[in-house]
C-alpha cells in the first residue's frame, strides 16, 4: 500500500465510522443514505457502513474502494474527488463544485461592480 493510499484509506475509515455512529444515533440524513442498501437499522454494523461509503463512491465493495489508487484532486483547493460532490476535468486539471461556486461568486461580484461604475 502506497503512502498516499494509506491517507485515502484512513479518510474512508473515518467516513464509515461517522456514518455508523450517525445511524446508531438515528440521524435522519444518515438513515436516508443507508436506506437504498439496508433496512435493518438496529443491527447496522460498521462493515455495512463501509459498504455504503464504497457504493456512494461508485465502488462495488469496500475492498475495491481501499485498493483504488486512481483518485484525483481539485487543482485549486486540493480536495480529493471523494471529498466533494463534483469534479470537472480539463486537460491535466480538475476543478471541484466548491471552487466553481466560489469563482462564480467572484465573477458575479465583478459584474455587479462594473454595472455600478456605469450607473
Ligand atoms: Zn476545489
Amino acid at each position: 500500500m502506497s503512502a498516499i493510499n494509506k491517507i485515502h484509506v484512513a479518510k474512508f475509515k473515518d467516513k464509515a465510522k461517522s456514518l455508523h455512529r450517525a445511524v446508531k444515533a438515528n440521524d435522519a440524513t444518515a438513515l436516508r443514505r443507508i436506506a437504498p442498501y439496508f433496512n435493518n437499522v438496529s443491527e447496522f454494523k460498521l462493515t455495512q457502513a463501509q459498504l455504503v461509503i464504497a457504493r456512494e463512491l461508485r465502488c462495488s465493495s469496500w475492498r475495491e474502494l481501499v485498493s483504488n489508487d486512481d483518485w484525483v484532486q481539485c487543482s485549486f483547493c486540493k480536495k480529493w474527488q471523494y471529498e466533494v460532490k463534483n469534479l470537472v476535468a480539463g486537460p491535466d486539471v480538475y476543478v471541484c463544485d466548491e471552487c466553481i461556486e466560489f469563482c462564480s461568486g467572484i465573477i458575479r461580484d465583478n459584474l455587479d461592480d462594473g454595472q455600478h461604475a456605469h450607473a
